[in-house]
């Protein structure tokens, strides 16, 4: 695997053999951040603004202070000018941002700023730790946008109402927190699956681990709502804002398992990985829609317009 490139909010290059976090950073110790994933395609960025609105909220979830946006864009042009010079237009790249509340030490908090400016005592020391890096999109991506996957239904073991009854579980904020999300994907590969939906305590259906399910029935592209505690997917809005204008129908409902079951077809889709379909569902095999290529390719299309 070649050696990722990196670029922190200030615009530097740097060498991304040297270590760069302090061994207290709070992204480190608590998984006490947000990050963002966009794919590098020919070249460029994709789905900038999506991404970069999602990082706003999301920071504004955790109380940490609003990211600059513009330098954010000056260092996601910095970070895909590196790549292409390295690499060229060809090789596909997964932009990782990083934006944590810094050292515990000295942890940066929008709440805390805020008093500090009330009280005059300056916490201008303290600064958030905030990165990209660039490194080639993983082998896994380009497998299952060829070959599918096979997924379990897993019991995410809460309600659908959590998200709004107990805003500090942070549902629909993209924090570093992802351990839960990778120990669900080695459950999954213990049973020999590649991925899983996870559902609510009602049996509602939410997420993947690292994708947006959406299902297919004739002309009508469905998803589940982000306020049952999900991330609101960059990838879903850009592929429906997309079809809305080429004559799908789109709708944002409660979705169960025997809805899996019966539409056209189940696709994951995400920033690198893109359009994955749902080939299994608990062992049960999911017949191949007529013409399987006319999702990923709107997909595809969808992440160009932005
Ligand atoms: N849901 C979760 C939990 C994710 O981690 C991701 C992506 O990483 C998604 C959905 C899809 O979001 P996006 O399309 O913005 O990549």
């Amino acid at each position: 695997m070649p050696d990722p490139i990196l670029v922190t909010l200030d615009g530097a290059v740097l060498d991304p053999n040297v270590p760069l976090l302090y061994a207290d950073d709070l992204a480190a110790v608590r998984g006490d951040g947000v990050f963002e994933t966009l794919l590098v395609r020919d070249g460029t960025a994709r789905c900038v603004d999506r991404h970069l609105d999602r990082l706003d909220r999301s920071a504004k979830a955790l109380d940490l202070p609003a990211p600059d946006l513009d330098r954010w864009r000056s260092a996601i042009e910095t970070g895909q000018r590196v790549w292409a010079q390295r690499w060229g237009g060809d090789r596909e790249g997964m932009m990782r941002v990083v934006y944590s509340r810094g050292r515990e030490s000295a942890p940066v908090d929008a709440v805390a700023r805020a008093r500090s400016s009330e009280t005059g005592i300056s916490r201008e020391s303290n600064e958030a730790t905030a990165y990209l890096t660039v490194a080639p999109v993983p082998q896994r991506a380009f497998d299952v946008r060829a070959g599918g996957v096979s997924v379990l239904t897993a019991q995410r073991g809460y309600s659908i109402d959590l998200a709004s009854a107990a805003p500090w579980q942070l549902y629909g904020a993209k924090t570093l927190s992802y351990a839960t999300n990778m120990a669900a994907l080695r459950w999954a590969a213990e049973q020999g699956a590649d991925d899983v939906i996870y559902l609510s305590a009602e049996g509602a259906v939410l997420e993947s681990p690292r994708s947006t399910v959406i299902t297919v029935r004739g002309d009508t592209l469905a998803t589940p709502p982000p306020e049952s505690g999900i991330l609101a997917g960059t990838t879903q809005q850009a592929v429906f804002a997309l079809a809305e204008k080429e004559g799908w129908r789109t709708s944002t409902e409660r979705l169960r398992t025997p809805d899996l079951i019966a539409a056209d077809a189940v696709w994951l889709v995400s920033s690198v990985t893109l359009a994955a379909r749902v080939t299994a569902l608990n062992g049960y095999r999911m017949p191949t829609p007529e013409r399987p290529g006319e999702f990923a390719d709107l997909v595809d299309r969808a992440i160009l317009a932005g």
